[in-house]
């Protein structure tokens, strides 16, 4: 079977380094699917849990908390602003980021005037990152 290499590399450590048949990524401008021998591409990426096809039957989840992708044939690299496989994902303090990020949001909306020092784009990410985590450890959110 063909594969690509991925490269994750998150600020303070190269999360993953492996052979892998597909990944499935969120970019800036939607969803794009990469296999082996991809034409070359640089991109942003939005916070959200990337899929990772091993090979036909086996997938696994990465958290990534926004950055950006760089594909040639043969390799995928990411640049995460963070980035954690499900099993370093604490799942409590997900949730924590989750209700706060959730508390802000309807606060700000409520009454907006009143609530000028809510920073509402940075609520929104704050939740997206919360939400990558949470899904990708396949945890329930409303
Ligand atoms: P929080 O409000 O809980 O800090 P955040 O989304 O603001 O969440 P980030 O800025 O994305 O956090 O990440 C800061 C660092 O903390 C990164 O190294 C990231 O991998 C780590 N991190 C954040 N949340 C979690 C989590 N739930 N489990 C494991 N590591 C996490």
């Amino acid at each position: 079977m063909a594969t690509i290499q991925l490269e994750v590399v998150s600020p303070d450590r190269q999360v993953c380094d492996k052979e892998i048949a597909m990944l499935i990524v969120r970019s800036t401008g939607g969803e794009l699917g990469i296999l082996p021998r991809h034409a070359p591409l640089v991109t942003g990426l939005v916070p959200h849990a990337m899929r990772i096809k091993l090979n036909g039957q086996d997938e696994q989840l990465m958290a990534v908390g926004g950055g950006f992708m760089e594909v040639t044939p043969q390799k995928i690299t990411v640049l995460a602003s963070a980035a954690e496989e499900p099993e370093n994902i604490d799942v409590n303090r997900a949730k924590e980021a989750y209700a706060r990020a959730k508390q802000r949001i309807a606060t700000f909306k409520q009454a907006p005037k009143e609530h000028q020092e809510i920073d509402i784009d940075r609520a929104q990410l704050a939740l997206a990152r919360a939400m990558a985590r949470l899904t990708a450890t396949h945890t329930a959110f409303d």
